[in-house]
């Protein structure tokens, strides 16, 4: 029982049936590759007929020890004569993991990121060039599934609390739709310009000069032509009319909102 925690924990497994992360499988690839010493079970098989023979007076402690210092010394020097190369591939291992999708305005990687404050969200990779984000829940472990969203191809977000059953967050981008939606309802305010991810006060004040001041104007007006009267690039026009036609649909269905304690 230990065992498996550790491993959740440390995020070499995730789900119910259990699955390896990206992470856990770096891990094992890596150490196979560099250090297969200590991948193997001849070290741990050894040193336990080593407590028996103990047990039985065959050899002594002291030697046992040595033996022990002996093997661990070999290992290490083997982790270390690989330092970088292990390094590299961990770390590769890692970001995968923390891939959610590509980008719908750049075409860059999407991962989960940590912002200054603690507050972890979605974000580009393409960034500062791209500044695409969406937001996630505060608490709990974030761990990235193989379930991708058919609208988005973003895959789909479980959340980990101790103790708690894990809470399928589902495709961030249509977690971020349901709630604006949501809110928007709540507060009888109609989804605007600035409730589309990636569009800020700049880009929102170029559309809004170029004549395009509501969600409906945006989707109904050619991208072509928006992007002629403001200066903006057609595929961020598209992304952006993709992204309100979500949230104008988004209206009717009831969606988790981030970080809610309905998990
Ligand atoms: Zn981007
Ligand atoms: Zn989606």
């Amino acid at each position: 029982h230990d065992i498996i925690s550790k491993l959740y924990a440390r995020a070499y497994i995730h789900g119910n049936p259990i699955r390896p992360t990206k992470t856990a499988y770096a891990v094992v690839d890596t150490l196979q590759r560099h250090a297969p010493a200590i991948t193997k079970p001849e070290m741990t098989r050894t040193l336990e007929n080593d407590m028996l023979k103990i047990a039985e007076q065959k050899i002594t402690k002291g030697e046992v020890i040595e033996e022990s210092r002996q093997m661990l010394e070999a290992v290490f020097d083997e982790l270390l004569a690989h330092r970088k190369e292990i390094e590299d591939s961990l770390r590769e291992g890692l970001r995968v993991d923390r891939i959610v999708g590509r980008c719908s305005l750049c075409g860059s990687d999407l991962i989960i990121r940590r912002g200054r404050r603690g507050a972890r969200f979605v974000g580009c990779s393409g960034y500062p060039e791209c500044r695409f984000t969406l937001p996630l829940p505060r608490g709990g472990m974030i761990v990235v599934t193989e379930r991708r969203c058919e609208t988005h191809g973003m895959n789909h977000i479980r959340i980990i609390n101790r103790g708690k059953r894990p809470w399928d967050l589902g495709c961030p981008y249509c977690n971020f739709n349901n709630w604006q939606a949501k809110k928007g309802s709540e507060t009888r305010r109609m989804p605007e310009l600035g409730d589309i991810p990636g569009i800020g006060p700049k880009s929102r004040e170029r559309l809004e000069n170029g004549g395009i001041k509501t969600l409906d104007a945006l989707v109904s007006t050619d991208p072509a032509s928006i992007a002629e009267s403001t200066g903006i690039s057609i595929k961020k026009i598209i992304a952006w009319q993709k992204s309100a036609r979500s949230i104008i649909s988004g209206g009717e269905q009831g969606g988790e909102v981030p970080g809610s304690s309905t998990c």
